[in-house]
């Protein structure tokens, strides 16, 4: 453990080797040297500015040097970074900066018309050190008291707070100490053998634990370029894979979709140019998907599972063992997975239950959230709230979460499973399975069905389709179409929030 820092192993490189490329925006390459230098003067100006260890820090912004150098900043001060997906509505930012009390936030010239909104009302601007970044800062005068950390070992105070996708409720702010980051980024790039010299297409979001710790730490902190990519664009993803610069890809299952649709439109096949690896997290990996972007590729598509509270790795298929089933992988060295029953037991290999997991990955916990902190922490083991089994070889399947499970006359049915045989329909864009409250006190599966525009299909149509895929109790009994289904900015979506 010779770091307690999250810009410890990037300052290591950067003594060492400075002028190997750290990241990209655009045209511009920025070195390990001056990505060091930079975040350190950086930190000095939100010092001058009066952000001090304790103090949260809101960064509003899209992938790029501002929004990646000041994650470093902050870790300088030891001021707690909530970096904000820019696309938020201006309420959704306001309700966690609300939450969160930060006393600066910074926000990136490249967000969305409501963001600037946002960044205008308090009274952002343009500040010496951010000019050539495109980057503004505001101070808050209602900020919350810093927080005291100084009776905690270093590498156990906050670096990083980020509020979950809130996919199943309210987003709840997760506390992510150095030593969660440091641990998921070294594991992180070393389960891909990243070098310098690999080049990562930084898409995921650095507002999101998968793009801020297993993509842009993790390369970073193995000497790896990160290429900082604002938005996902199929056409401008496929153009850097194919233009031969890029040695790794990390998305989420959505993005693969849509590079494979883009070569599928133009009618000639990808060309992988010198992509070496591939993965996917985030959400359930379509196993008929993952066959065809490893057909497309002519490499595996390693499937990772996490959560924001995991930092978020907890498994992935091994880089030497690439697998041809829906498994998310083995469990990462150093970390400790069980399943429990509902009786709080722990369950024998193959057997459904509840994921739990420890070890320093776990969230040092929910702020402001002591109460929602105990019900998923017992001290030991945290409990993910999804449903899987192990089997015999130490592979983790997930088979949903478990407050989606719909109980159906004592069976389980697993919502993830319905949708994939659903989705395989070339008229269905997007779909979500419920379960809802039956007449005979049962529940029925419902299916929420965002059809591919100009497509039409009928409750008929999908209900011969899915007949000869599934059994019949897991068979929707009703059927209701939308023109487009709620979704987290991630495009997650948001199941809680589906009426009917
Ligand atoms: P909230 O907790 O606010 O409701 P969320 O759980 O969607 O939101 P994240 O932490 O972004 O927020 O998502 C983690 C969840 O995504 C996991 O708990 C799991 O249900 C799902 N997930 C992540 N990776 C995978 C994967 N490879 N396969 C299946 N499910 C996955
Ligand atoms: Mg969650």
């Amino acid at each position: 453990d010779i770091f307690a820092s999250i810009a410890d192993p990037v300052a290591w490189w950067a003594e060492r080797y400075p002028a190997i490329p750290a990241l990209a925006e655009g045209e511009r390459v920025m070195s390990y040297g001056e990505a060091d230098a930079r975040s350190t003067r950086l930190a000095a100006t939100l010092a001058e500015r009066g952000l001090a260890a304790g103090d949260r820090f809101y960064i509003v912004g899209e992938n790029g040097f501002a929004t990646a150098l000041s994650v470093l900043a902050a870790a300088k001060l030891g001021a707690w970074a909530i970096p904000i997906n820019a696309r938020l509505s201006s309420g959704e930012i306001d309700a966690i900066r609300d939450h969160a009390r930060p006393k600066l936030a910074l926000y990136t010239d490249s967000v969305s018309d409501e963001a600037t909104a946002h960044g205008a009302r308090h009274g952002a601007a343009p500040v010496a050190e951010l000019d050539d970044l495109g980057a503004t800062l505001a101070a808050f005068g209602d900020a919350d008291p810093a927080v005291d950390e100084s009776g905690e070992d270093p590498a156990d105070r906050v670096a990083v707070m980020i509020y979950t996708s809130g996919t199943t409720g309210k987003p709840k702010g997760v506390m992510l100490t150095h030593r969660n980051l440091l641990f998921i980024g070294a594991r992180s790039g070393d389960s891909r053998r990243v070098t310098p010299g690999d080049r990562i297409y930084g898409v995921l979001p650095i507002s999101h634990v998968f793009g801020l710790a297993s993509v842009y730490l993790g390369n970073m902190y193995m000497g790896g370029r990160v290429d900082l990519i604002p938005r996902f664009s199929a056409e401008h993803a496929l153009a850097a894979i194919e233009g031969g610069a890029i040695s790794l890809f990390n998305g989420v299952p959505q993005m693969y979709a849509r590079i494979l649709e883009l070569t599928t439109i133009r009618g000639r096949a990808l060309n992988p140019g010198r992509i070496r690896y591939l993965s996917s997290g985030g959400a359930p990996l379509d196993l008929g998907l993952k066959r065809r972007v490893e057909a497309a590729f002519g490499v595996p598509l390693h499937n990772g599972y996490g959560m924001t509270e995991t930092a978020p790795t907890i498994s992935v298929t091994d880089i030497d063992r690439p697998r041809d089933d829906d498994t998310v992988g083995e469990i990462i060295p150093d970390v400790q997975v069980r399943i429990v029953g509902d009786d709080g037991g722990a369950l024998p290999t193959d057997m459904v239950g509840e994921i739990q997991v420890s070890g320093p990955l776990v969230m040092k916990g929910y702020y402001k959230a002591p109460g929602e902190t105990a019900a998923v922490h017992d001290g030991l083991w945290f409990k993910t709230g999804d449903l899987g089994r192990l089997n015999a070889d130490g592979l983790l399947y997930v088979v949903g979460r478990r407050k989606e499970l719909i109980i159906r006359s004592g069976f389980n049915v697993y919502p993830p499973e319905v949708e994939a045989a659903i989705t395989l329909h070339p008229d269905v864009g997007l779909c979500a399975v419920v379960g809802r409250p039956a007449r005979d006190g049962n529940e029925e599966v419902v299916a929420f069905i965002q059809p591919v525009q100009g497509r039409t299909p009928s409750a008929a149509d999908l209900a011969a389709f899915v007949a000869d895929k599934l059994s019949a109790y897991k068979r929707p009994g009703r059927w209701e179409f939308r023109d487009s289904l709620p979704a987290t900015a991630a495009g997650k979506i948001l199941k809680h929030k589906l009426d009917g």
